[in-house]
């Protein structure tokens, strides 16, 4: 364990998109919890290229509780890259994060500090229930980590969002992890140390409406697996290998026959559909390919995760 200091920093990561409605009601909730806790805490907003009143609400808010800082970014890069730029640039002895619309109880923050003090380096919270998705939503999000975890040799726990506090050693190794496909809930655990849950129940947002579509969901999932597991690549080797043994055995099952019962029947639908089967695996496994060299193609050019406007 890392030695915990007596009043240590805390960094409290909040990255917003478009949210002016949500920040008056967030900063009512939030600083009476940090007041109460009387560390040196700072509010860590990072505006993530918000183009109504949020930067605004900030700064207002800002000239009431000095403790709040603004870090705007040049234009949106999504809530992974905001969140990477908040831990990238926000120095403190323990970061905790959580979104803006309320979904993640702040009161909650209290028992993640206890448990950090007991010597946990991450304390995240788990989502009791799913009440509130539909069925749908809650099967295929149980299939989806079942999935992960078993092609993934990294694991990431179950209903576990990015709702956690985190210890200063574990953000430093954090800042390491450059790459382009950022499926965070991943990230955050790469590093190791201890970690610890805390069940909660997630609620309902406070204001404006969640960005996720069903197509957007899907493209995270796939985003995640691909960026954590190269079992897909191998899995097509197998099948291939299946394939040719099958045919293999057709060939010669059709050999056979012809020899011992003469002109066999013309086969036109069976040919027709085999080379239907294999043409399709066969662009199958392009499209495959094509997943990983596009991940390889945006990771080579290195480009900054995010661009920095101001940081006050
Ligand atoms: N967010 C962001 N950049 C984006 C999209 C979202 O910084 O491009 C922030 C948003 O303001 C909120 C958090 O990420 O604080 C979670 O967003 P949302 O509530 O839409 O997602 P959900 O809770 O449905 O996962
Ligand atoms: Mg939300």
């Amino acid at each position: 364990m890392s030695p915990r200091p007596a009043l240590p920093r805390l960094a409290v990561i909040v990255p917003v998109f478009n949210e002016e409605a949500s920040i008056p009601v967030f900063l009512q909730a939030i600083l009476p919890i940090l007041e109460a806790e009387a560390l040196p805490s700072e509010l860590f907003f990072v505006n993530d290229g918000s183009v109504d009143g949020t930067l605004r609400v900030l700064h207002e808010a800002r000239l009431r509780h000095p403790q709040i800082r603004i870090l705007n970014l040049a234009r949106n890069f999504g809530k992974e890259a905001a969140l990477t730029a908040g831990f990238d640039l926000a120095e403190a002895d323990v970061y905790a994060t959580l979104d803006v619309d309320l979904q993640d109880p702040p009161e909650l923050l209290k028992s993640f500090l206890a448990r950090w003090r007991e010597g946990y380096d991450t304390v995240y919270g788990v989502r009791i229930s799913r009440d509130e998705d539909g069925f749908l939503k809650q099967k295929s999000a149980a299939w989806f980590y079942r999935l992960f975890n078993r092609i993934s040799p990294l694991k990431i726990p179950e209903n576990a969002g990015d709702f956690r506090l985190i210890d200063r050693r574990v953000v430093l190794e954090l800042r390491k992890l450059r790459e382009r496909s950022r499926f965070i809930k991943a990230l955050f655990m790469w590093p190791g140390f201890s970690a610890c849950a805390v069940p909660f129940e997630r609620r309902a947002r406070v204001k404006g409406n969640s960005a996720w579509t069903f197509w957007k969901l899907w493209n995270f999932a796939l985003d995640g697996m691909l960026s954590f597991s190269t079992v897909p690549l191998r899995l097509w080797t197998y099948l291939g290998l299946f394939i040719s043994l099958v045919s293999f055995a057709f060939v010669a099952f059709i050999v056979f026959s012809t020899l011992i019962f003469g002109r066999s029947v013309p086969g036109l639908a069976t040919m027709a559909s085999m080379i239907g089967f294999l043409g399709g695996i066969q662009i199958l496994s392009i499209g495959l390919l094509g997943e990983y060299i596009g991940r390889i193609f945006l990771e080579v050019k290195q480009r900054p995760l995010y661009v920095v406007e101001s940081l006050e």
